[in-house]
């Protein structure tokens, strides 16, 4: 197998990987997947939005989706501890002590997307149901292939890989770079520009038999995700439920405050964070852990580029901004579809240079700078996220946000109301909402950006 010659090689068969390798087979162009791991693995990201139905149904994954019987994700809920300037933003007290703003994907209808719900995931298994309907689509997947490194130059790429303890070489008109936040080829090429706001720090774990009822104060909301916002700085938690009885619990806050906290106990710090809000420490304290800690840092990051001669980046590969709206498997399969897209045209008419992927690099840098700028403002205010959601005026705009749809449009007319009024707060240390103000401060829409963005 040496040696190979294929249109594509994608690195990595996570979403991202396995999307792209199902849309390039079903157009007729040979592809080899090279996954390092041996699926099923554990992945962290279990949370999908409504943006990544469309993509699921063009390539004819999304009935398996359903038919596993993931748990469905009907809307998104936060939280916060009560405190006497949140009912004027119109919180609504819970018989457990917080407050709560939540949204129903149904309420706005959205292109593409012809039911009510998206899903949570063991990424285990949903990673594994992707991978295997790219083969299914006539891709050739090769588990347990890791790749070393990639030879750019002239028109055949080699891409050099380590499989059973020997090495492997494939060759292919143009190498995809899916693997994830390991970002295999920006590494080598030193395109990689770590974000100069958001360093967070994740501690996550899977509970067996967490009431996630008490939490939610309502029998409806259970199921959808929620965040709790903790009352420490720029910390919060996701609440994400993986089966009927087992929730998986993460608490997120910046890189530093966990190194003061604890750096080498992760299970202290976990549960300092988790009973900052008493009645959410109490509730879990009830669950039982089922796997252990465990710990995502560095992952906030741009590219300097996100293509070349015969070469681009996709999913995390490309661009990993913080997970706060869950946005991060919406945005590789989209990137998969959107790069696939150029491909099978560049492979049409014979040419794989550089100028025939900006369609999708623009696309792609507008969807991720308006989840970057969404991201932010919330970080930095996050009462004026929750206030925007529940206002009239602009609730639907911010669930145009929440559920993904970000590729075809403007940016959102909410983000720019948003950024009116933080100004307003920044600049009024008076103002009700000002002592709410977060450490974190964007000052460029999106870091590291390529020209134009
Ligand atoms: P991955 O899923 O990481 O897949 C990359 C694959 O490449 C892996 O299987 C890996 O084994 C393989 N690989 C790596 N290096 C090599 C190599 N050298 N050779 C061969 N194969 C290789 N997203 C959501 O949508 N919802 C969430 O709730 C959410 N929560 C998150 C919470 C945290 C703390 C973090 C860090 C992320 C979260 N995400 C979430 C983001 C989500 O995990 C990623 O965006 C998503 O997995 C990206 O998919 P991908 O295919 O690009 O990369």
């Amino acid at each position: 197998m040496s040696d190979s010659l294929y249109d594509v090689v994608i690195i990595g068969g996570g979403p991202g990987g396995s999307t792209m390798a199902s849309y390039l087979a079903q157009a007729g162009l040979s592809c080899v997947v090279l996954e390092a791991e041996h699926f099923p693995r554990p992945h962290v990201g279990e949370s999908l939005v409504p943006a990544t139905t469309p993509v699921l149904r063009e390539i004819g994954a999304l009935e398996k989706i359903e038919k596993e019987g993931f748990p469905k994700k009907f809307g998104a809920a936060w939280t916060a501890a009560v405190d006497e300037s949140i009912p004027r933003l119109g919180f609504q007290g819970l018989t457990g002590g917080f407050g709560l703003a939540d949204v129903q994907f149904s309420e706005r209808d959205q292109p593409g997307v012809h039911q009510d719900h998206t899903y949570h995931v063991d990424r285990a298994r949903f990673d594994e149901i992707l991978l295997e309907h790219a083969g299914q689509q006539g891709a050739e997947i090769r588990q347990g292939a890791r790749v070393q490194r990639v030879d750019l130059a002239g028109g055949t790429k080699r891409v050099t890989f380590t499989e059973g303890g020997a090495e492997s070489s494939v060759r292919a008109r143009m190498v995809v770079d899916a693997s994830g936040r390991g970002t295999l080829l920006g590494r080598q090429l030193k395109l990689k520009e770590p974000d100069p706001v958001f360093n967070q720090y994740a501690v996550h774990a899977w509970f067996e038999g967490l009431d996630r009822q008490a939490v939610s104060g309502s029998e409806d909301r259970a199921d959808y995700i929620f965040i709790h916002f903790l009352p420490l700085s720029d910390t919060w938690v996701w609440q994400i439920p993986i089966t009927d009885t087992v929730t998986s619990i993460g608490v997120v806050t910046q890189k530093s405050r966990f190194k003061e906290a604890a750096a080498d106990d992760l299970e202290s710090f976990f549960w300092d964070c988790v009973d900052s809000r008493p009645e959410l420490g109490r509730a879990l304290r009830g669950a039982e852990r089922v796997r252990p800690f465990k710990a995502e840092g560095d992952y906030s990051y741009a590219m300097r580029e996100l293509c070349g001669d015969g070469w681009l980046l996709i999913g995390d590969a490309a661009r990993f901004v913080d997970p706060i709206f869950s946005s991060g498997v919406s945005v590789a399969l989209n990137s998969a579809r959107l790069a696939a897209s150029d491909i099978i045209a560049a492979h049409a008419a014979g040419d794989f240079s550089r100028e025939r992927f900006t369609t999708y690099e623009t696309k792609l840098r507008k969807a991720v700078s308006s989840w970057y700028e969404f991201i932010s403002v919330y970080y930095r205010l996050n009462i004026l996220f929750t206030a925007f959601v529940q206002d009239p005026r602009y609730r639907v705009d911010v669930l145009k946000m929440l559920q993904g749809d970000v590729y075809d449009d403007e940016e959102p007319a909410a983000l720019s109301a948003m950024r009116e009024v933080l100004r307003e707060v920044e600049a009024d240390p008076g103002h009700l909402w000002h002592r709410h103000l977060g450490s974190l401060r964007a000052t460029a829409p999106a870091p590291a950006a390529a020209p134009g963005v």
